[in-house]
């Protein structure tokens, strides 16, 4: 951590020469939910989506520490990371057997996890149901730490609702404030993660990296209905597309998933760019609530 409180201070060239780089500019932003962002000075020249996932490059760049870096002032001079594309075929859970069961199980007498049946209530009240290892607590999906997806799930990409419902955002955005809003990091397949996670415990740590990086199966970006906007960095937060981002996100379906001050709930810290589409009628009210969704619904996120 000291080397990391030193590295947020320093410029991008200091960084250069703390890492023993030479003639190699790239380096990177640690996207704290798990997304490894290619940052590049206003000189590199260095193809965007070609990220070097070296952990003596990424060692010194983390900025786990909620403050502006370098990277982040020079972060714009990229476009989005490329490693989101997948060309994997859609695949839908049949959500529609989850609705024919409605019997409600002691949720303090472990149940056998049958698909499309009840599996039991949250401490708030709220049906569980698993449906091929999927689990949907009132109809909507749940990926966190205690409730994974199978690695085969994968929907390719955003989904078309949350690809429509952030359209959405963006064209609102642009004409109530006159902002720019786009996705840097979406769908994000299970190797794809397997391999990001990975190498976060190798370089930090598997505790320390389970603070800012889901395992694989258990990353909300492999449902399709999860986006990065904008920046990853802590900084974010206080621009105007941040502020906005912040206040309007539930009109169009989407939460801040990962909310300021609630790490020991949600599992991670606090990610103002990371948003989760759960429709347009469960979004405002999770927003008017104050709290975060395992707050809201009554769930944990603990690795088993
Ligand atoms: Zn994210």
């Amino acid at each position: 951590m000291k080397k990391r409180a030193i590295a947020v201070l320093c410029t991008g060239i200091v960084l250069l020469q703390l890492t023993g780089c030479s003639g190699f500019k790239s380096f990177f932003m640690l996207n704290a939910d798990t997304t490894l962002e290619v940052s590049t000075s206003e000189t590199e020249k260095t193809p965007v989506g070609a990220p070097d996932l070296s952990p003596k490059e990424n060692d010194s760049q983390t900025t786990s520490s909620g403050e502006s870096s370098s990277a982040a002032t020079t972060r714009e001079s990229a476009s989005a990371p490329t490693t989101e594309s997948e060309t994997t075929s859609v695949v839908r859970p049949e959500t529609t057997t989850a609705q024919t069961a409605t019997t409600a199980a002691d949720p303090s007498v472990p149940q056998p996890s049958t698909a499309g049946n009840a599996t039991g209530l949250t401490s708030r009240g709220y049906t569980i149901r698993e449906v091929d290892g999927i689990t949907y607590v009132d109809g909507v999906m749940i990926v966190n730490k205690t409730y994974s997806i199978p690695s085969s799930y994968s929907p390719g990409d955003l989904t078309d609702e949350c690809r429509a419902a952030f359209r959405e955002l963006q064209d609102a955005a642009a004409s109530e404030a006159g902002l720019s809003m786009y996705v840097v990091s979406g769908y994000r397949s299970y190797s794809t993660q397997d391999g990001l996670y990975n190498r976060y415990v190798a370089r930090d740590g598997q505790a320390e990296a389970d603070t800012y990086s889901a395992r694989p199966g258990h990353s909300e970006h492999q449902t399709g209905l999860a986006i990065d906007v904008n920046s990853v960095t802590y900084a974010f937060a206080d621009t105007a597309e941040g502020q906005w981002l912040a206040a309007n996100a539930h009109r169009f379906g989407f939460i801040i998933r990962y909310p300021k001050g609630k790490q020991e709930i949600t599992g991670y810290a606090y990610e103002p760019w990371h948003i989760r589409f759960v429709g347009k009628a469960l979004a405002p009210l999770v927003y008017d609530s104050g709290l975060c969704l395992e707050e809201y619904f009554g769930i944990t996120s603990v690795y088993a």
